[in-house]
């Protein structure tokens, strides 16, 4: 009655259900590196070369615990790069009598594994991914009948679930369920960020580097320093230097931008998290932990609270409610084919080649970047829905489809007609200039509307605005923006019209 427990890339847990009542001494555990998943979107070196190393790690330590280990590595003379051949192979060879996986976290995978009993002729278990706070059931059940899903009644209902941040009357500590207007704010000079962690390489993680470098050459991003943590124990390392050093001001600063400092106070811990080697819950309540030792004050705590367990599993819950007609979606009819500047070819605009450089170098940037500079951008000048995403799950080490998906064409790019986000996220130059410092160190003037010197976001936003003012006008979250953009009269809308219409030319030459 031997099992084959197949873990994916990002099911690097200890705890995964695929592990549950394993058998030692029967059931073999099978990890391989397949060249046509780390090539269906040209995903990042760095990305690559985290999950790679991460993989191997845990395959060693599955051994050390006891358990048969299959592992495929990507040059392996006789891996054949796809899972269904390998999986193919491995019953062909170990001769199971089920194959037992726990469910992906893509819709493309998922509908394949759907494949897998008539493909392999054995029964497969597709268990439930019981690494998030809620259930695909659970978020149906609360979608059910609802007009507007705001993950922030979503979130109240997880954070009772678990008893997170309430006091013994089951109310929030403090009297209220969201502190972001205490948040928000810019970067106040002479502030010392902390140093981030730097964990020594092993010899696994330099094997992966090398492997990388000769098959992945054409990737997007630079391989080194390669700075991630790659095991559990790193990744908890991490994580407490977070608690420890930055979450008391994560929530003031959660929003700022400031050039040079890809991180401020993020915690950087989406591609550990993603891939199993943190966990949800403890992580939450690590952060819980620090609030009642007083140690972090209540708006950060909350704050980064309510991105885990309120954003990751709503965002979770909109991609498995509407797959596969929402991957279809394009409301704003966005067909503009995505600038090369996305890919690190000069642009004058100094906050998009900031984020683009922090995410050529670290494939990370925070999510203020990701969604009011690269996104703002695309949305306002309607990019490609496909290509954005397409961008988004590439360049990122934290990307999956499950999240990076609704993440990009619901909240930047508004492409979904408003399931995620109640508005778009549209903002002009004066947006960026108060949130950062980009504005002090480009070409372009934020308090210039139009001319050479105009922020190209300014004529941008408006023309945005004004192109698809029938869905927008009556928009009860934008009541002032219209009233704003009608008594501009008529020659400065015409003159802010034009001016957006040399900008978008310019973008199409890639002379921006
Ligand atoms: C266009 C766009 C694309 C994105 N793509 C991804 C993606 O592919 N993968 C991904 O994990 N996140 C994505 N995000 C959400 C967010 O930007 C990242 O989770 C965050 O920047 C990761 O950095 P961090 O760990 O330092 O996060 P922190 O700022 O420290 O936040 C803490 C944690 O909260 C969670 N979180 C916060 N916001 C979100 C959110 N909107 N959705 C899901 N989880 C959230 C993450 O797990 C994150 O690690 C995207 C956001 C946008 C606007
Ligand atoms: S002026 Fe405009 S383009 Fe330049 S950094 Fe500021 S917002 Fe970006």
């Amino acid at each position: 009655m031997s099992a084959l427990r197949l873990i994916l890339a990002d099911q690097l847990s200890h705890a995964i259900s695929s592990l549950e009542g394993i058998n030692a001494e029967e059931d073999v555990v099978m990890l391989c590196e397949l060249i046509e998943e780390a090539r269906y979107v040209k995903h990042h070196k760095k990305k690559i070369a985290f999950l790679f190393s991460a993989m191997r790690h845990f395959a060693e330590e599955l051994e050390s615990n006891g358990y048969a280990v299959r592992y495929i590595k990507l040059d392996n003379l006789l891996n054949t790069g796809n899972f269904d051949d390998e999986i193919k192979r491995a019953i062909a060879e170990i001769k199971p009598t089920r194959l037992i996986v726990t469910e992906p976290g893509e819709y493309r995978i998922l509908q394949k594994m759907k494949e897998w009993p008539n493909s392999f002729g054995i029964p497969v278990d597709i268990l439930n991914d019981t690494r998030f706070l809620t259930t695909h059931a659970e978020f149906a059940l609360w979608a059910q009948g609802k007009m507007q899903l705001r993950m922030e009644f979503f979130y109240r209902e997880v954070r009772k679930k678990y008893r997170i941040l309430l006091d013994s009357d089951n109310k929030p500590i403090g009297g209220k369920w969201n502190y972001d207007k205490e948040n928000r704010k810019p970067l106040k000079s002479g502030l010392k960020i902390p140093k981030r962690i730097s964990h020594k390489q092993s010899s696994i993680i330099k094997e992966v580097l090398k492997l990388v470098e000769e098959k992945f050459p054409d990737h997007f991003g630079i391989l080194k320093p390669f700075h991630y943590a790659v095991t559990r124990d790193q990744a908890l390392i991490e994580l407490n230097h977070f608690i420890d050093e930055l979450l008391p001001d994560f929530g003031s600063y959660q929003d700022a931008m400031v050039a040079g400092e890809p991180y401020l106070y993020h915690s950087l811990i989406s591609s550990y998290l993603n891939a199993g080697l943190l966990l949800p819950l403890e992580i939450c309540k690590a952060a819980e932990a620090a609030y009642r030792a007083g140690k972090a004050p209540l708006n950060s705590v909350e704050g980064f609270i309510r991105q885990i367990l309120g954003w990751r599993e709503y965002i979770r819950g909109i991609y498995w409610l509407y797959m596969p007609e929402y991957g279809e979606k394009n409301d704003l009819a966005a067909t503009a084919p995505l600038p090369d500047f996305y890919w690190g070819k000069k642009t004058d605009m100094f906050c998009v080649a900031e984020t683009v450089r922090h995410t050529r170098d670290h494939a990370y940037s925070h999510h203020i970047q990701r969604l009011m500079i690269t996104g703002n951008f695309a949305l306002l000048t309607g990019i490609n829905v496909k290509e954005v995403q397409e961008w988004y799950l590439a360049v990122y080490s934290d990307a999956y489809e499950w999240v990076e998906m609704p993440n990009t064409l619901g909240m930047a790019l508004f492409g979904d007609g408003g399931i995620v986000a109640s508005k778009p996220y549209a903002a002009s130059g004066k947006y960026i200039r108060r949130m950062s410092d980009y504005c002090d160190h480009c070409r372009y003037d934020p308090n210039v509307m139009t001319g050479d010197n105009a922020c190209p976001f300014n004529a941008l936003y408006w023309d945005f605005l004004v192109r698809h003012e029938k869905k927008f006008r009556g928009n009860q979250r934008m009541p002032y923006i219209f009233s704003t953009w009608d008594r501009f009269g008529t020659e400065k809308q015409q003159a802010i019209r034009n001016q957006a219409s040399v900008t978008l030319q310019k973008m199409k030459e890639d002379v921006l």
